[in-house]
């Protein structure tokens, strides 16, 4: 595969679009082993990956192979759920003879489509402290990321799930930049907007916007919108000023959370019961050491599901994570313990989960429509990725073409942008470009 592909994969702006927005051409420009599809899908409602599985296939098999030709991979493996059926099915069929190409089905547990869980089902290495995928020779790639690597084209649009209360949920394709609001309307949501909040994301690790108008950008996988009074939204909205204080009134030390961290789990020392007995005795020194708090995947599970006092954990963990790596702290690349044994039986299946956070009423389908969805204005943020934020080389008022670069970065880790329909540039400002149709 000649390298001016990754050229084209980096001018077509392609990131990674299941996490943070990783520059694909980056992630690509390596020598691995093995390359992981991430099909699993792990976050409850959302159903973006599986149905694409399912009907993209053909093209999710030629983005695996491209990446493993990239890469130098003579192992492929897409790893989903048994209960995506459609997609085992028809991804069975196309490598029955593919002898690098392995379909494998994972367990159906909560946070399955965390990079390190997966290399770990895939390879049995973990990826050490501080490490990536690479450093145990594997690259892991989102189903999305991988058509659109198969397609290698500008990126314009995103698969979206909206669900929650709403009447239909469904799964769009819509052009970057697309208002929520648009999508929710479609999908008969809420009239009494003021009597429900947005989570962008999945359950576990979305996050509340107060914008109905935010934009879909290259990493949105789906919106949840929920009543005002759901125990996972009055959670997600407490202020950490609340959450430090009840942190100190009644955490019990139990360590819950720290028994049920699938990090501290893999033997990556995640204790986020130390931090917060730091926290709750105002002594760093009971805060224990780095690798306590820099392996925390910002999973919520101790948060979401773990904890009896309904104390918020993972967030505290990871705002102690966030201000330790500001300040340059560093750990040794390693795995301090093994793996438990008990791994397999401390799983926490999605359906208990489900039931747990309480959206058993909202665990719906929510069909694909293929078609693009029509949308007469888009904002295109200019930073919709890891790393700095685009450049604009357009003006105010000047025409353009769906698929036409509207901006640039220089950066190693940047990404090209390009306008998702045609039309005319309405504003420009240090966020965002608004085009009308
Ligand atoms: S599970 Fe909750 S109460 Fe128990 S140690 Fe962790 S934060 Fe404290
Ligand atoms: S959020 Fe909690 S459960 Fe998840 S990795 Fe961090 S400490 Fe562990």
């Amino acid at each position: 595969m000649p390298k001016d592909y990754l050229e084209k994969i980096k001018n077509n702006g392609i990131v990674g679009a299941g996490g943070a927005g990783f520059p694909t051409h980056v992630k690509l420009d390596c020598k691995a082993d093995v390359v992981i599809i991430n099909g699993a899908e792990c976050e409850p409602l959302l159903r973006v990956d599986q149905q694409l599985m399912k009907i993209y296939s053909e093209d999710l098999i030629i983005g695996l192979r491209i990446a493993m030709d990239l890469t130098g991979a003579t192992k492929g493996v897409i790893c989903l759920k048994a209960k995506y059926k459609g997609a085992v099915i028809k991804l069975d069929k196309l490598t029955k003879n593919e002898k690098s190409i392995e379909i494998k089905i994972i367990d159906d547990f909560y946070p399955a489509g965390d990079e390190q869980q997966l290399v770990y089902e895939v390879t049995n290495k973990v990826v050490p402290l501080m490490g990536l995928p690479l450093d145990v020779g594997a690259v892991v790639i989102n189903v999305y990321t991988a058509i659109q690597i198969a397609k290698n084209k500008p990126v314009t649009e995103r698969v979206i799930t909206v669900t929650g209360a709403v009447k239909q949920p469904q799964t769009f394709i819509a052009p970057i930049g697309t208002p929520f609001i648009e999508l929710i309307n479609e999908c008969g949501g809420p009239s009494d907007l003021e009597n429900f909040k947005l989570n962008v994301g999945g359950p576990m690790m979305g996050y509340i916007e107060n914008d109905w108008n935010a934009p879909v950008t290259k990493t949105s996988g789906g919106i949840i919108i929920l009543p005002i009074d759901h125990s996972l939204i009055v959670k997600k909205t407490r202020k950490t000023k609340t959450d430090l204080k009840l942190t100190k009134a009644i955490c019990c030390q139990c360590s819950f959370c720290t028994d049920m961290c699938p990090r501290n789990i893999l033997g990556m020392n995640t204790q986020p019961h130390k931090v917060m007995r730091g926290l709750a005795n105002e002594d760093p020194h009971t805060l224990g050491s780095i690798s306590n708090v820099v392996s925390c995947c910002d999973c919520r599970l101790c948060s979401l599901y773990a904890c009896p006092m309904d104390l918020d954990p993972g967030k505290i963990t990871n705002l102690v994570k966030q201000s330790l790596l500001k300040k340059g702290a560093k750990t040794e690349k390693s795995v301090p313990y093994e793996v438990d044994i008990l791994r397999d039986s401390k799983k926490v299946p999605t359906k208990r989960l489900i039931a747990r956070l309480d959206l058993l009423d909202y665990n719906l389908d929510a069909p694909l429509n293929e078609d693009i969805f029509e949308t007469n204005s888009v904002k295109i943020l200019l930073k919709q990725h890891i790393g700095v934020v685009a450049t604009p080389i357009v003006k105010k008022g000047d025409d353009v073409s769906k698929g036409m670069l509207i901006a640039t970065c220089k950066d190693s880790l940047g990404s090209n942008i390009h306008s998702s329909i045609s039309g005319n540039v309405k504003d420009i400002n240090e966020l965002h470009i608004e085009i009308h149709a």
